[in-house]
C-alpha cells in the first residue's frame, strides 16, 4: 500500500512538474527586449514619432544624431571627430558611432527595450548591432519612406529653440512671432539643415541607408510606412505596423 502510494506521488510529481516548466522557446520569448529601428531619410518623420513612440511603450528613444550633438556640445575627442564629418553633410566612421551605441544600449533603461532612431545606417552598422542583439531581442525595423522633394522642403524649414529645445517649422509649424520661439529667444536653424548640405545628406542616404533597409526586409525584420502622409496618419499606420 505504502509503495503504491510512493509510486503515484512520484507520478503526480513527475506530471505537474511537466505541465508547469514553459517551454524553452517561450522562456526567451518572454525575457526578450522590444527593440524597434526607425528608418528613413532624414526628415521622413521617424524622430517625430520615436518620442511619443517611446512614451506609450515606456522604453527610450536613442537618437545617434543626438547623441553626437551632445559630444559636439561638450566639445569631447570623440565629438571633434565627428565634427568635420557632420558639418559637411558625411556620415561618421563606424568605429565611431558604433561604440557609443553598444554602450548606450547596455545602459540599465535599456533593460526592456530601446528605439533606434538614425542607427544602422550603414550595411556593416546594421549587420554588427543584429549580431550583437539577436539572441535577446525581438527586432523591428519600421521604414519611413518619402519622396527627396518632400524632405528639403521640410528640412530646410525647420528651426529650433537653443534654450528651450522647442522645435519649430516655418510653414507647418511656426512661432507666433516670426524668427522667435514662445519663451523669447531668437530661433536658429541646424548647420547641416542647409539646403546643399541637405541634398548631399540625402545622397549619402541613398548610398549607404538603402543597403540597410534591403537587409533588414531580407531578415523579415522590416515594415514600410507611407510617410507622405499627415504626422496623425503616419502615427495611426505605425500603431498597426507594431
Ligand atoms: P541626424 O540628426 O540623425 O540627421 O544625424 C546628424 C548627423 O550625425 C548625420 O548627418 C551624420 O553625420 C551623423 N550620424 C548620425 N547617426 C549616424 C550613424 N548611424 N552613422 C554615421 N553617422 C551618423
Amino acid at each position: 500500500m505504502q509503495k503504491t502510494m510512493i509510486s503515484f506521488l512520484a507520478l503526480f510529481l513527475l506530471v505537474t512538474s511537466c505541465t508547469s516548466v514553459p517551454h524553452q522557446s517561450e522562456v526567451s520569448k518572454a525575457v526578450k527586449k522590444q527593440v524597434i529601428i526607425l528608418l528613413g531619410a532624414p526628415g521622413s518623420g521617424k524622430g517625430t514619432h520615436g518620442i511619443p513612440l517611446s512614451q506609450k511603450l515606456s522604453i527610450p528613444v536613442l537618437s545617434t544624431g543626438d547623441l553626437l550633438r551632445d559630444q559636439l556640445r561638450n566639445k569631447t575627442d570623440l565629438g571633434e571627430k565627428a565634427r568635420p564629418f557632420m558639418e559637411k553633410g558625411a556620415l561618421v566612421p563606424d568605429e565611431l558611432i558604433v561604440d557609443i551605441v553598444l554602450n548606450r544600449i547596455s545602459a540599465d533603461d535599456c533593460s526592456n527595450g530601446y528605439i533606434l532612431d538614425g542607427f544602422p545606417r550603414t550595411l556593416p552598422q546594421a549587420q554588427l548591432l543584429v549580431e550583437k542583439i539577436k539572441n535577446d531581442s525581438q527586432i523591428k525595423a519600421i521604414f519611413f519612406e518619402v519622396k527627396d522633394q518632400t524632405v528639403i522642403e521640410r528640412i530646410t524649414g525647420r528651426l529650433s529653440c537653443p534654450k528651450c529645445g522647442r522645435p519649430y517649422h516655418k510653414t507647418f509649424n511656426p512661432p507666433k512671432h516670426k524668427g522667435h520661439c514662445d519663451c523669447g529667444t531668437e530661433l536658429t536653424q541646424r548647420a547641416d539643415d542647409k539646403e546643399e548640405i541637405i541634398v548631399k545628406r540625402l545622397k549619402e542616404y541613398h548610398l549607404s541607408t538603402e543597403p540597410v533597409i534591403k537587409y533588414f526586409a531580407e531578415q523579415n525584420f522590416l515594415k514600410t510606412l507611407d510617410a507622405e502622409k499627415k504626422p496623425d496618419e503616419v502615427w495611426t499606420d505605425l500603431q498597426q505596423v507594431l
